[in-house]
């Protein structure tokens, strides 16, 4: 398989540690390079424009989106706007590396119907509903409403977990992280 086409996509519901596992995967393969994806959210802490996201306009999103521009694209919550660029998919090939693409279920699976041979869905489940509230919870970056909404998409997206390649339970991040690595191993060697 050629390296210039291969993605490697993780998706979970929010909360369920695939941001984590990604930065784990994305430090132990040298062949990885992450997707900034576009986003209209403020952004957070320290998030940096153009590693963390591509923090842009709702206008300039939708600008993307007349110009055909977006691999794929979600409004992932009410209002606010995701998606991962072709331009980003592209720079990253032409570096020589691999995108690794942390996206919602949705998004996940409009990714693999387009590159069904060389994109790896790997879906990464949280122990419970309940487990991922707290967890959401810990990390303080919610307002109830947000938390609410995150919670209740969460138990939504579980039930789509059979449409991806592969399936990691984080009941204990370590084991979870292995359990990626050794997927991602395979996926390279390919
Ligand atoms: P957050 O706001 O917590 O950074 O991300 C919210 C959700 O949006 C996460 O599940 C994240 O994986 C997802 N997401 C980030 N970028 C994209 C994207 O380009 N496309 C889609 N469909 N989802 C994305």
């Amino acid at each position: 398989m050629p390296i210039s086409n291969k993605i490697l996509i993780i998706t979970a519901p929010s909360g369920a540690g695939k941001t984590s596992i990604t930065h784990r995967l994305m430090h132990t393969f040298t062949q990885l390079a992450f997707s900034v994806s576009a986003a209209t959210r403020q952004a957070r802490g320290n998030e940096q424009h153009g590693k963390d996201y591509y923090f842009i306009s709702p206008d300039d999103f939708k600008k993307h989106i007349q110009h055909n521009e977006f691999v794929e694209w979600e409004m992932v919550y009410e209002g606010k706007y995701y998606g991962t660029l072709k331009s980003e998919l592209q720079r990253i090939w032409d570096a020589g590396k691999i995108p690794v693409l942390d996206i919602d279920v949705k998004g996940a699976i409009h990714v693999k119907q387009q590159y069904p041979d060389t994109a790896l869905t790997i879906f990464i489940v949280p122990p419970s509903v309940d487990v991922l509230k707290k967890r959401l919870e810990s990390r303080g970056t919610e307002t109830t409403e947000s938390l609410a909404a995150r919670v209740n998409k969460a138990s939504y997206e579980i039930s789509f977990k059979d449409h991806f390649d592969k399936q990691i339970l984080n009941d204990n991040l370590e084991h979870a992280c292995e359990a990626a690595i050794t997927i991602v191993q395979a996926f390279l060697a390919k």
